[in-house]
């Protein structure tokens, strides 16, 4: 019998069939090649490169997956960098997921296959500066005139906003009318007039990302460019679901480059005459930390298989992100003391990975308001008021 593979995850790949790991493969390669060695100077530039886009494109990144073939695709996208895996689930699950259940036939048509040739790049603008977690209560208004719309307010934290072609804009409808108050969905195209993404430049986290704030000022957007299904927060909701699936995935993505990091880092380096990696503290680190991927990536798969059944309940999407964000803070710091000094250059992925993680915590859906689903969903009671 051969030796058992250090980090073979339990073997976790004879659950996947052969197209599935044939995939994987294929990204993986790709993003050894192509993106991590890009990652560093962007990173530390802040910002994203947009020359991948159409070789996301080609690599089939942006077509329709199965569920854990999507999960796969995340998981190693994020192994290079989480602002890689964010610019293609908003794009595509986001933007993307906005276009598919509530456009009307003529928006599909037209966004859809540039989206998916990687020709034009998805945003989605739900959050503002004095509403994060209670997006309920937005403030931006879309206001009836001849023709169309008015769009007013301020928007922060879209993801992709600076680069992209079309913005899914969330706002309220002013006025009378029996829908007044109602939250829809808007496609603001890049050039439109009033409409202004700024890049949020002071970050420390998912530097490269392109965060961008928007000003919406007297924006005119011709009722064509209204999602005719979308009506209430459930649409906004339901396109957040897909795209935090995706995030079960990355992190568990991240926590493995993290852990294989550190791992032939403690063979490698020596102190007191011997590998690191042979001191009892080290292999404890070791353990926990497989301990936690091994975990990540069972339940993300887990979860995959049962959306691929459509049986995946949003509470367990909630689990999902939580406990994978946290398993993979837990492995990320962890990686970064075993890589010591060398663990706070940007030669290592561990910390780059650590203050990513700290994004993921917070961004669709804080830890916190996961824990609010879970026990809502565990007792029936409602903690979020
Ligand atoms: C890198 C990045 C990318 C992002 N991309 C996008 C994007 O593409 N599109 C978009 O629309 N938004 C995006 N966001 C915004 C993100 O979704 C929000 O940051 C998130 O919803 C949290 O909102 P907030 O930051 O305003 O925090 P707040 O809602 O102000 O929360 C602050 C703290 O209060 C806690 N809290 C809030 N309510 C409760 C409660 N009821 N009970 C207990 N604790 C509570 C929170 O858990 C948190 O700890 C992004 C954010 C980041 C950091």
């Amino acid at each position: 019998m051969p030796p058992p593979n250090p980090a073979d995850y339990a073997r976790f790949d004879d659950l996947l069939s052969p197209d599935e790991r044939a995939l994987r493969d294929k990204v993986r390669a790709f993003v050894d090649e192509e993106v991590r060695p890009l990652v560093p100077e962007c990173y530390e530039r802040g910002v994203f490169p947009a020359q991948l886009i159409p070789k996301l494109a080609a690599l089939g990144v942006f077509d329709e997956h199965s569920p854990v073939e999507d999960g796969l695709i995340g998981h190693e996208l994020e192994r290079g960098d989480a602002g890689l895996r964010s610019f293609v689930s908003v794009h595509v699950h986001l933007a993307g997921s906005a276009i598919r259940f509530f456009g009307s036939d003529a928006q599909r048509t037209r966004y859809l296959p540039v989206m998916a040739a990687g020709d034009v790049a998805g945003a989605f603008s739900l959050t503002e500066p004095g509403h994060g977690s209670d997006p309920g209560t937005l403030e931006t208004v879309a206001r009836p005139v001849p023709g169309g719309y008015l769009l007013t307010g301020h928007k922060r934290w879209a993801t992709n906003a600076t680069i992209a072609g079309v913005t899914v804009v969330w706002a309220r409808l002013a006025e009378a009318g029996t829908d007044a108050g109602e939250i829809r969905g808007f496609l603001v195209e890049r050039d439109t007039p009033g409409f202004r993404p700024v890049p949020i430049e002071q970050k420390l986290s998912f530097r490269m990302s392109a965060s961008s704030e928007i000003f919406l000022e007297d924006c005119f957007v011709p009722e064509s460019q209204l999602l005719p299904g979308a009506r209430g927060l459930v649409a906004p909701l339901s396109c957040l679901t897909e795209a935090r699936y995706g995030i079960i995935w990355g992190a568990a993505g991240a926590a493995e480059a993290c852990f294989e990091e550190a791992l032939a880092y403690s063979l490698e380096r020596e102190q007191f005459g011997r590998p690191i990696g042979g001191f009892q503290l080290t292999q404890e680190k070791l353990a926990d930390m497989y301990a936690a991927v091994v975990q990540s990536k069972l339940l993300a798969l887990h979860l995959g298989r049962l959306k691929e059944r459509r049986a995946l309940h949003h509470t367990a999407v909630s689990l999902g992100k939580r406990t994978n964000v946290r398993h993979a803070i837990f492995v990320a710091r962890t990686a970064r003391t075993i890589l010591g000094a060398r663990g706070v250059t940007s030669e290592a992925v561990s910390l780059r990975h650590a203050a990513n993680l700290e994004s993921e915590l917070t961004y669709e859906g804080t830890d916190e308001v996961h824990a609010l689903v879970l026990g809502r969903h565990l007792t029936g009671l409602d903690a979020f008021r």
